[in-house]
């Protein structure tokens, strides 16, 4: 797993060049001697702040950046590189009475469990070939594992988000993948609507 802080505060070069081993999990170093590609197999987990005083959108903080700074500060991260996250999520910040609540949330072991029996049915799947889980499935897998399996109200669904939201086909088939994931974790073979729905509402949002 590779997790980058303060996502824009990387050069511009240093984001792009991440393009590569994203999609094929290699990196390629050329140099006069020659050029090499090496295994470049990661997770990518990064955060970034809404602007650069960081309270652009918060609901009792004012945020003091100007419209324009806000708006250099979120295109540092290309639209070609967002289009390669598969899942944003916006953190509010934490008000005082939650963190200070004594209730719990889930366990550790109980979120393992969870993955653990979603990598198993992964496990099952890819039995006997080169994959090991389902962010490493290529179009053809994508077809075999996701698209057939989709059921009527996922297809239409599909469709529509399709029209709407005018994904890349890059998007389309990692909105695929993830929703193939959602469903393993509900112990479902079949793809139905609500998983599909919840891979798609991870998507990034558009910019305002
Ligand atoms: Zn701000």
């Amino acid at each position: 797993m590779l997790f980058l802080d303060e996502l824009p505060e990387f050069g511009q070069q240093v984001l792009e060049v991440m393009r590569q081993p994203l999609e094929d999990r290699t990196v390629t170093i050329s140099r006069a001697q020659g050029t090499t590609t090496y295994p470049a197999n990661f997770m990518l987990v990064t955060a970034m702040n809404p602007c650069p005083c960081g309270y652009y959108g918060d609901p009792t903080k004012e945020c003091t950046c100007s419209e324009s700074t806000v708006s250099r500060y979120q295109k540092r991260i290309s639209g070609p590189l967002l289009d390669r996250v598969d899942i944003f999520v916006e953190v509010p910040r934490v008000e005082y009475e939650k963190l200070a609540a004594v209730t719990e949330g889930e366990s550790s072991e109980m979120v393992r469990d969870r993955v653990e029996y979603t990598r198993a049915a992964q496990t099952r799947r890819f039995e006997g070939t080169r994959l090991v889980c389902n962010a490493e499935m290529t179009p053809t897998e994508v077809r075999e594992h996701c698209q057939s399996k989709l059921d009527e109200q996922a297809q239409s669904l599909l469709r529509l988000a399709m029209a709407q939201l005018s994904l890349s086909a890059r998007a389309f088939h990692r909105v695929l993948k993830l929703a193939r994931t959602i469903a393993d974790m509900a112990g479902s073979d079949a793809i139905a609507a609500q998983h599909l729905a919840e891979a798609i509402q991870y998507r990034q949002r558009v910019r305002g």
